[in-house]
Formats: structure tokens, sequence, C-alpha cells
């Protein structure tokens, strides 16, 4: 049998027929339209802004920070932290409330919790000494493992793991034991795309005395997460990838309920203390998961994050999920129509169950082609050494603009 080349014509169409098919097609139309985008592929680096994010913003200058200035703390402001989170964890994390808040920034937020997750386990038992954490994590993630172990005397364990994949179970399962204090990995692989099975890995270091804190910056808005369900101990992620919050908005940290009142936070600020005005001598952290809080809430930037986590509440993380597999099979399909001479090849999991909300894509001179890309209004992300990640959001990405951004690489390589 012949193999017959797919002609980019078949692509288009295909992408319409599944667009037209889309329940979550008018998501699209909700967010800001951009002048000579022809295709965004990175929705899991820096997601649109919700159509209304501009005039939410001038609302709340307006009308709340320009009309009830310092009144607008008391009667709204420094509740945020928790009712955001509330937000956040209803729409993205499977969480019940009163158990996530937003602040801080992911780096920021990273460290607090390792510190509360290993400190609380050192004092229980001095021999738990050891953070397990993977070398293909994202920077930060190695960073500030890297920073907690030299600043607590403990040791760090490294999962060598495959940046064409990422974390398995058996990799952990080999890793952790008695001297396990906390695993911090993350649940959607930044380079690859791999989803790690959070619920077996969970389990598998709750067995060894161990605790987790899971990085969702990549997973949080794309891929369905049941964090009271999986007992995890505490997660951290972004709010402007997949959440929309826009540039630099504020992170999202979850304890679960059980370790409040027992675990601290190593940042003993005002904000998450006791009465905080009656600025009295000594820090007494706050009840609950308040005292995840160190300063003031960034609640400026929290605005444009409630208007995109009400959408996605909307449109209901099980649909996205649909639509974000959907997607990346597109993308897939296509690139792998291409000619085996173009030399491009997918390091990204194929099966279903192991693939978050982006693929990468891989060729020695990626690096100069995203540049000539972003030049005509189709913007990859470029990952050294060759890697172009794609990154489909589902509310804000169509079909279609998958068949057009893949058709322009295409293009770059004959
Ligand atoms: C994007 C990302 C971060 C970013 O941390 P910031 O403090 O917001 O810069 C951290 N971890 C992972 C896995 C990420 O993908």
């Amino acid at each position: 049998m012949s193999e017959r080349a797919v002609t980019t014509e078949d692509w288009s169409a295909v992408a319409a027929d599944l667009d037209a098919q889309d329940p979550l097609a008018p998501f699209a139309e909700r967010f800001e339209p951009a002048e000579g985008l022809r295709a965004y592929f990175d929705g899991n680096s820096l997601g649109r802004p919700v159509r209304g994010t501009a005039q939410e913003l001038a609302r709340f200058v307006e009308q709340e920070w320009g009309t009830r200035l310092i009144r607008g703390w008391d009667e709204a402001w420094m509740r945020w932290p928790e009712q955001t989170g509330d937000l956040v964890a209803a729409a993205a994390l499977g969480a019940a409330a009163g158990q996530t808040v937003v602040a801080d920034s992911t780096t920021v937020m990273l460290y607090k919790m390792l510190r509360a997750l290993a400190d609380g386990q050192v004092a229980a038992d001095p021999a738990r000494t050891q953070i397990v954490v993977d070398t293909d994590n994202f920077p930060t993630d190695r960073y500030v493992a890297e920073g907690v172990a030299a600043e607590r005397g403990l040791e760090l364990v490294w999962i060598e793991s495959d940046p064409a994949s990422g974390v398995t179970v058996e990799q952990v399962a080999e890793v952790v034991g008695e001297r396990t204090a906390v695993v911090l990995l993350s649940h959607v692989a930044y380079r690859s795309g791999y989803l790690a099975d959070a619920r077996a890995i969970t389990r598998l270091v709750h067995e060894s005395g161990g605790l987790v804190l899971w990085d969702l910056c990549h997973s949080a808005g794309s891929v369905p997460i049941e964090l009271d369900a999986w007992e995890v101990d505490s997660a951290v992620g972004c709010t402007y990838k997949y959440l929309n919050g826009g540039p630099g908005s504020p992170a999202f940290a979850y304890l679960a309920s059980r370790h409040h009142g027992i675990l601290q936070q190593p940042i003993q600020g005002w904000m998450g203390r006791r009465d905080p005005f009656l600025m009295g001598p000594g820090y007494q952290p706050a009840a609950g998961v308040r005292s995840l809080v160190s300063g003031t809430p960034p609640v400026v930037s929290m605005v444009p994050l409630r208007l995109s986590v009400e959408q996605l509440a909307e449109a209901g993380i099980g649909a996205v999920r649909t639509k974000s597999l959907a997607l990346t099979d597109l993308a897939w399909r296509i690139v792998e129509s291409w000619p085996a001479a173009l030399g491009v090849t997918i390091a990204s999991p194929r099966e279903h169950e192991r693939r978050g909300g982006h693929i990468t894509i891989r060729r020695p001179d990626f690096r100069e082609v995203n540049g000539r890309l972003w030049q005509e209004g189709v913007i990859p992300d470029f990952r050294a050494p060759d890697g172009l990640r794609l990154g489909l959001a589902p509310l804000s990405t169509s079909f279609a603009e998958v068949a057009t951004g893949l058709e322009a690489i295409r293009q770059q390589l004959t």
C-alpha cells in the first residue's frame, strides 16, 4: 500500500470539522483579539487575557481602589488570598474550600511549602533527612530544593528523569524509604508535557512515610486534578499559564487541612499572623490556610485571575481536558504526516494517560525557526537545546489555529 501524503487542505478541512463539533469553540471568542496573531502555542507559558479584563481592572481602580481606598482592605481585599484560592481550588484543583491561598510567586511558595513539609518531617523523625527531586524538574524547583537542603542540612536525592518523558512510579519506588522527608515533583513536565501518575506516586510516598509537594504549574487549568481524593499533602502552581491571570500573577498554594496547625511555613509575616492588626509581640500563625500568607496580598494582580477562573469553572475542567487531548492529537497527527526527511521528532508521551496539555517537537535548527515564526505571528516557544513547545490552551485555541500554525512551521523547514 502506498503512503498517501496528507495535504495542507486536508488538515485544514479536518480542523474545520473538529471546530464545528467542539462544544468549547465559543470560548475562543471570549479572549482579547490580538492583531497579526495567526497561531498562539504558548498558552502553557502565558495565557491570553479574557475579554473584559481591561474593563474589570478599570472598574476595580475606579470603584474599589479609587473610592473605597483603605476601607477596601476591611471590606473585602484582606480575604482575597483565601477566597481566590477557593475559586481556583473549585475550578481546577479538586480541593474543598479552606485549603488554598493565592499569594507570592510560585518560587516563593515552593520555598515556603517545601520548608514547611521538610521541617515538619524532621521534627517528627530526625532520620527523615532526604528531599527527592528529579533532574529535569523545572529549574526553579531544583534551585529551591538545593537551597532548602543547604539551609536545613538535608540531603537531595535525584531521580534521573528522561527529558522526553518524565518521572515514573517505578523510579519513585526505587528512591523512597524511611529516610524520605519530602518528594517534590511536577505534575506535568515543563519540557515533554509528561503527565505524572500523581495519585499512585502520592500513595507510594505515603507508604514510605514521606510527604509530597506537587508543582501544578503546567497542569492547573488543563488537566483534571483531585488533590483531596489523591490525599496530596501540598501543592503549588502558577496562575499566569493555563489560568490566564496575566504576567506575574500570584501563585496558588494548597495545604491539606489535616496539616493545618501542625506544619508551619518559614516566612512569618504579619499578614499570616493571628489578629494582624493587634500588632502584638511575637508571631502566632493564623488559623487554617491563612497561615500560608506572609505579607500584603497582591490584590490588583488577582483581578484578571478571578475573571478567568470563573470562565474555567463555566467551561468545566473535564470538557477542557477532552479538548486538550483532541488538540494535541491533531498536532501529533499533522507532525507525523510530515516526510521523515524533514527530521522532526516528537519528544512527548503518545498515550493520553501520560500526556499533559502540550507537546514538544525537535529539530536542530528550531531556535532560528522559532525566531522567524514569531515575526509572522506564529508563536510556539523554544526550549534548549532543540525543542519547540506547542502549548495548546483549550479555551483559547481552535483546531484551525493548530493546522495553520503547524503548516507555517512546516513551510519553514523545506
Ligand atoms: C512556570 C513554572 C514555574 C515558575 O515559577 P515563578 O516563580 O512563577 O517564576 C515554576 N515551576 C514550574 C514547573 C513552571 O512551569
